[in-house]
């Protein structure tokens, strides 16, 4: 059984990007992420999020502080998320897991069994499109977050205004294939 995955950022793309989130009544969700979410749960997609959370390194909020946050937005999206990711480094510790770059898919690929060719990555910013590109998985962009300022210019396979928007082509592009 192949196993498709949609890779998700965090902020801008399924909840508001507040710049460095530290606190937990700073989280909302971004309208239409739940409905696109539970779209693509219902079309057999795992959803993972994948999330670059330097505040972490540069000692802003703590790793326990992120995996709380995960736990409450999982909650209000009703629970859908099959897993979360974070690099929790800053762009000067050089690792291998910073957006763009791909550790945080290889390691999702080699624990859920995902099949990539089937799978996306969606998110707001460049660096999400080309973490699509370095992984080999079609990227999408969505206008929520940084997304209006690139969508001119980005290396995107396709561009939506919201997660809902996206879900709903991923789906019917499924159906047609
Ligand atoms: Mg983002
Ligand atoms: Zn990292």
């Amino acid at each position: 059984m192949e196993v498709r995955a949609v890779f998700l950022d965090r902020d801008g793309t399924i909840i508001e990007d507040v710049n460095y989130l530290n606190k937990i009544e700073d989280i909302k969700l971004l309208p239409y992420a739940k409905e696109g979410l539970t779209l693509l749960k219902n079309n057999g997609f795992k959803l993972v999020v994948v999330t670059n959370q330097s505040g972490i390194g540069r000692g802003y909020f703590s790793e326990e502080f992120v995996n709380k946050s995960h736990t409450i937005i999982d909650s209000m999206l009703g629970n859908i998320i099959d897993k979360f990711y974070f690099c929790p480094h800053t762009p000067y510790d050089n690792c291998l897991c910073r957006k763009p770059k791909t550790g945080m898919i290889d390691e999702a690929v080699k624990d859920l069994k995902i099949d990539i060719t089937k799978s996306f990555v969606i998110g707001d910013k460049e660096s999400d499109i080309e973490l699509g590109l370095n992984a080999g998985i079609t990227p999408i962009l969505v206008e929520t977050g940084y997304g209006k300022d690139v969508k001119n210019k980005t290396k995107a396979a396709k561009v939506f205004n919201n997660l809902y928007e996206v879900a709903k082509w991923i789906c019917r592009k499924d159906f047609t294939e």
